[in-house]
C-alpha cells in the first residue's frame, strides 16, 4: 500500500469510474487515483486528463517558476546535435544498429557506441 502513487491531477477525485469508488461499505466515496505506477506526465498522472488539469490550474505559474522564455532560442550547427540509430523490426535479438549523432543543421553524422547513445549527458552540443 506505501508505495502507490496518487495522482496529481486537481479534478481526478471528482471523475466516475469504478476503480475510483473506494471506502467501507456504506460510506464510499469518489477519491483520487492511486496505483503503484502512473503512465503520464513523467509519472505524476493517471491519464492524460488529469495531466491536462493540472496544466491548465498551474501551468502558466509553473512556466513563470522555472523560467519564462522571453527571446528566440536559434537552431545552430553548434546544438543541431541529436542522437539516431538503425531498427530492424525483423530481428530476433539486437534490433539496433548504426548509433550515431546527426547534425540537423550540417547533415554531418558521427558514430555513437550504444553506451554513448544511453548516455543522456553525453552529447556534442556545445550550446542552448
Ligand atoms: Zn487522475
Amino acid at each position: 500500500m506505501s508505495d502507490l502513487k496518487f495522482c496529481q491531477g486537481p479534478e481526478c477525485h471528482t471523475y466516475f469510474t469504478q476503480d475510483r469508488v473506494k471506502g467501507p461499505q456504506g460510506h464510499k466515496t469518489n477519491q483520487t487515483r492511486r496505483r503503484s505506477s502512473l503512465y503520464y506526465g513523467n509519472g505524476n498522472f493517471c491519464d492524460m486528463r488529469c495531466q491536462n488539469d493540472w496544466f491548465y490550474k498551474y501551468g502558466t505559474q509553473a512556466v513563470n517558476y522555472f523560467g519564462r522564455l522571453n527571446e528566440a532560442k536559434h537552431l545552430t550547427e553548434h546544438n543541431a546535435w541529436t542522437k539516431d540509430y538503425d531498427y530492424d523490426w525483423r530481428a530476433t535479438d539486437n534490433q539496433h544498429s548504426n548509433w550515431r549523432f546527426v547534425n540537423s543543421v550540417t547533415k554531418e553524422q558521427r558514430p555513437l557506441t550504444e553506451e554513448q547513445y544511453n548516455d543522456s549527458n553525453y552529447t556534442l552540443n556545445t550550446g542552448e
